[in-house]
């Protein structure tokens, strides 16, 4: 059960290997002075990702973002306990938003998981197809991948001379009570083969690289659902 370096400064803190079966991965960045943490896990396992960070020699108060690929609870789990604890602000595309907003057991398929996510506030709400967050000199990607649920995001960092991907459930599945909308996600598995990116940071199966690896992951599934 150990946290992973996947790439200078960008780190697995947490997943069904590190944290908890239920979690999917949690990766964390560090912008020198700032973190941020990519998803976080379905909520049992607040304490252990807190711990895993500190671990890493690196200080949980520094925790500045939260950024939530989508509405699924084993993705948006303890993103509140961090909130509260380090006033970390939560990030999540417009689209789906409102079920974290209001506790939607069903948007947030915390009724798949035989448990409740209570209302949380969302602090920034992305819009539209691509924003930057900057951080120092560095530029995160969000980029609008719908098709599993309304308001996917994929996002990307470029960081020495490699593109890292973060791609959480860009797989599917796909479920009319998510919203899914499989024309839509060609679309975005298309602009996310155009990014050419290196390595892939996925959210239950794990991390792909080399470059080829990456194509072939995304590819495969649409071939599976062409
Ligand atoms: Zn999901
Ligand atoms: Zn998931």
């Amino acid at each position: 059960m150990k946290t992973e370096k996947i790439a200078e400064g960008v780190y697995l803190i947490g997943g069904p290997n590190v944290t908890r079966p239920e979690d999917a991965a949690v990766y964390l960045v560090d912008f020198s002075g700032e973190l941020v943490m990519i998803d976080s896990g379905a909520g049992n396992g607040s304490s252990q990702l807190d711990r895993n960070i500190e671990m890493l020699g690196l200080n949980p108060a520094e925790l500045t973002h939260i950024i939530l690929t989508h509405c699924h609870i084993d993705h948006i789990g303890s993103a509140a306990y961090f909130r509260e604890k380090y006033n970390s602000k939560i990030v999540i595309h417009e689209l789906d938003a409102q079920a974290l907003e209001t506790g939607d057991s069903i948007k947030t398929a915390a009724n798949w998981y035989g448990t409740t996510f209570p209302p949380t506030r969302v602090d920034r709400k992305l819009k539209g197809e691509h924003e930057i967050l900057k951080f120092g000199k560095e530029d995160l990607h969000c980029l609008h991948t719908p098709g599993h649920t309304p308001g996917s995001i994929s996002v990307y960092l470029d960081r020495a001379g490699k593109r890292i991907l973060f791609g959480q459930d860009i797989h599917g599945p796909f479920n009319s009570a998510f919203d899914s909308d499989i024309q839509a996600w060609k679309k975005s598995m298309n602009s996310l083969l155009s990014l050419e990116a290196d390595i892939l940071c996925e959210g239950h199966f794990g991390i792909y690289q080399p470059k080829n690896n990456v194509r072939n992951y995304i590819e495969r599934y649409l071939e599976e659902y062409d």
